[in-house]
């Protein structure tokens, strides 16, 4: 529906006894006497109800920590695909995997790549928004039911679909891989001359695809 907003709270930045509960007594719904801005009391942060805001932009200007975000939408958004809890982030849309094919996703950070990523590799099964509760793919399925993503899903099920991901931290790789570095796919001559890197890169990207796929050691 028009008018829809998104409010979403960093906790990591939000320090209720540094600010004294700033963005609670600033905001012009909570002056009326409704509790739009409230506190949680077992995490000690401060908590918005979307149905109550009206988009002013007061509390993420006056949060001396910058943990609050509005986001006011011009269009209705689908209802989330997943959600990590409340006043948090949530995804609304995912790509869809074809056969044969790759599916590239570019974006700025904290828009959701990882998430779908996690989703269609099966290490999260989304809540459908419902963030206080546990994800099933029989729910996940009949929201997608008539759609291709429930044929990805099914798969997903079944496990019948491989998934390969690089980590996100190459730095990391070894912990994700073992083996030795003779048995490594790709040679070492041509690892040199690819041309298109530049020098600072085509030593350490190769090297760490070649950490993650097989080998431990590739420098030799
Ligand atoms: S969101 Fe910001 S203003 Fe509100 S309680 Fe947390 S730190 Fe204070
Ligand atoms: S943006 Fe919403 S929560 Fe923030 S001060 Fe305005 S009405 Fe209150």
């Amino acid at each position: 529906m028009p008018g829809q907003r998104i409010a979403v709270i960093d906790h990591d930045k939000c320090f209720p006894d540094k600010c004294g509960w700033l963005c609670q007594r600033k905001c012009p719904v909570n002056r009326v006497g409704k509790d739009c801005i409230t506190q949680n009391v077992e995490k000690f942060k401060a908590v918005i109800a979307e149905e109550l805001c009206t988009g002013c932009g007061i509390c993420p200007k006056i949060c001396p920590f910058g943990a609050i975000t509005i986001i006011n939408l011009d269009i209705p958004l689908e209802e989330p695909v997943h959600q990590y809890g409340e006043n948090m982030f949530r995804l609304h849309r995912l790509p869809i995997p074809r056969n044969n094919a790759v599916v590239g996703m570019i974006g700025r950070n904290g828009t959701g790549k990882s998430t779908a990523f996690n989703i269609l590799s099966g290490i999260i099964v989304p809540n459908l928004g419902k963030w206080n509760e546990k994800g099933n793919y029989t729910t996940v399925k009949e929201r997608f039911k008539g759609k291709e993503l429930h044929a990805v899903f099914d798969k997903i099920e079944s496990k019948e679909l491989v998934v390969s991901i690089k980590p996100q931290h190459i730095e990391r790789s070894r912990a994700h891989s073992k083996g030795a570095c003779a048995s490594c796919s790709i040679p070492s001559t041509k690892r040199k001359q690819t041309p298109s890197y530049k020098r600072s890169s085509w030593k350490r990207s190769p090297i760490a695809s070649c950490r993650s796929s097989r080998g431990e050691n590739c420098r030799k």
